[in-house]
């Protein structure tokens, strides 16, 4: 099957309804309201917001782990309410969360990433095929043999996504999964996800606090309250650092020190991304 989009979200509310021992509503939180979304097979999508601000519920809707309120959702075409299509979307569209202990189940490097592949019923000489080539694709094919238990948190997060990946999704979802790691961690996570981006063309979204790690983005989804109050390239969303202040987040530190010499009086663009090219803007400048 496949769609025009690989993830759509049409007026998407989600509710979470707390209950007493009786059963008795004791309260409701809004996670999401009123939300909808467009993304294409093949982007790159990075999602922002503070703590609170719809995050992680959003993503769960991407997986049918959570099913909306009100509204709907598809993935690749396939509405999330529909219990007969929870099996193809799990399949379709990978998830990783923040931390790497819970998602490890095997005692084996290799052993752990053949488990998704061997419950969708994959014979035996393609899992390892998959597994081979999961594992080279992020880096990780030399720790094969390893107890997962003696990784780094950045190499376990790795195999976590070389998991996911041998199921051959279309689409995976990445929850803050460098969060806990240390920045070469992060930095080799950031890297396989746009590696599968850009060589496999698998859809990513990344939902990070990290600013830096969301310039390579297609788009960037800004959240606040349960709805996407921007959305746009990373040059047009660092753009607007007042904006983003409001909404209680960062820009990349380049980013900002470029936008405070330019408040300064000096002629730099808006929305510079990297060294580079504050550099070069600063090289252009007449005095
Ligand atoms: P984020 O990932 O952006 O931090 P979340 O999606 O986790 O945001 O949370 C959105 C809102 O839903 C918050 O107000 C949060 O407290 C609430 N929430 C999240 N998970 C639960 C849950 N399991 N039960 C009740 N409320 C929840
Ligand atoms: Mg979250």
């Amino acid at each position: 099957m496949s769609s025009e989009n690989m993830l759509k979200a049409e007026n998407l509310t989600f509710e979470y309804i707390r209950r007493d021992e009786e059963g008795n509503v004791e309260g409701i939180t809004t996670a999401i309201d009123n939300t909808s979304l467009e993304v294409k097979p093949g982007e790159f999508i990075s999602i922002l917001g503070h703590n609170g601000s719809g995050k992680s519920t959003l993503a769960k809707h991407f997986n049918a782990l959570l099913s909306p309120t009100e509204g709907t959702v598809w993935v690749d075409g396939m509405d999330t309410m529909d219990a007969d299509n929870v099996w193809d979307i799990r399949q379709e569209a990978g998830m990783v969360f923040q931390n790497p202990d819970n998602q490890i189940i095997g005692q084996i490097v290799e052993e752990d990433v053949g488990f998704g592949p061997e419950n969708m019923g994959i014979p035996t000489a393609e899992i390892w095929e998959r597994v081979e080539e999961s594992l080279k694709t992020v880096g990780m094919y030399e720790f094969r043999k390893h107890s997962p238990n003696h990784l780094s948190g950045g190499q376990k997060q790795r195999v976590s996504i070389a998991g996911v990946i041998a199921m051959h999704p279309k689409c995976i979802i990445l929850d803050e999964p460098t969060a806990m790691l240390d920045p070469n961690g992060r930095k080799d996570v950031i890297r396989a996800a746009r590696a599968l981006n850009q060589v496999e063309g698998i859809t990513i979204i990344l939902i990070t606090h990290y600013m830096e790690e969301v310039i390579y983005s297609d788009r960037v989804f800004v959240m606040d309250k349960g709805h996407i109050e921007m959305q746009g390239t990373p040059r047009a969303i660092f753009s607007q650092v007042d904006r983003l202040k409001e909404l209680r987040l960062g820009v990349p530190q380049v980013t900002l020190l470029a936008y405070e010499l330019k408040k300064r009086g000096l002629n730099i663009p808006d929305g510079i991304l990297s060294k580079d090219e504050l550099v070069n803007a600063i090289k252009g400048l007449r005095y």
